[in-house]
């Protein structure tokens, strides 16, 4: 069965990253890493978190046709590496985890791609953990819910939507959707 390239995106909050874990832990699976122009955090590590170049690289890199998608978030520029997926995808299944917009830029390089989107069982429960934090403001809360209801709103552009009721019932989920995927490319 071929390896296959998928995309993990959904609203902040929704647990994408603990299904990504749970999913490399269980499978062939590498997880892509991005590059970035942002300066590496206390603790970051080159090659791990990000892989950290200077703008001249990533503008480098953008002008040969290097990323299967990038953007700016801050000020800083973020890619997704086309060389270090197409190495990967040589022995193993690769994951991206990044936003919708990402996801869809994915796809337009690389039709190939699956693009999986996670949602919560209802709006409300990403609201009620969006204030139970206390962390944020209301007009944060106000800001992430627009940008939650634009992701969803992406939903039917996406080739699966999985519902994240029960962790490893999702992830089983997304396990038979590789299956079948890498099955249909088959040898
Ligand atoms: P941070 O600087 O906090 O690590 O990430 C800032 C933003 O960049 C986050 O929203 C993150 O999802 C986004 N990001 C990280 N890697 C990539 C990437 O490869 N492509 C895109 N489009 N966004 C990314």
């Amino acid at each position: 069965m071929r390896n296959v390239l998928f995309v993990l995106s959904g609203p902040s909050g929704v647990g994408k990253g603990t299904i990504a874990k749970k999913l490399i832990e269980r499978n062939n699976i590498a997880l892509s890493i991005s590059c970035t122009t942002r300066l590496p955090r206390n603790g970051e590590i080159d090659g791990k978190d990000y892989f950290f170049i200077s703008k001249r690289q990533f503008v480098d890199k953008i002008k040969k046709n290097g990323f299967l998608e990038y953007s700016e978030h801050f000020g800083n520029f973020y890619g997704t590496p086309k060389d270090f997926v197409e190495n990967h995808l040589a022995d193993k299944d690769v994951l991206l985890e990044i936003d919708v917009d990402g996801g869809l830029n994915v796809k337009k390089n690389f039709t190939d791609a699956i693009l999986i989107m996670i949602v919560p069982p209802t709006l409300n429960d990403i609201k009620k953990r969006l204030e139970s934090r206390n962390t944020e403001s209301d007009e944060n809360i106000k800001l992430r819910m627009e940008r939650i209801d634009y992701e969803l709103g992406k939903k039917s552009e996406y080739d699966y939507v999985i519902v994240n009721d029960d962790l490893s019932d999702a992830v089983s989920e997304i396990e038979k959707i590789l299956k079948k995927e890498k099955a249909k490319k088959g040898e």
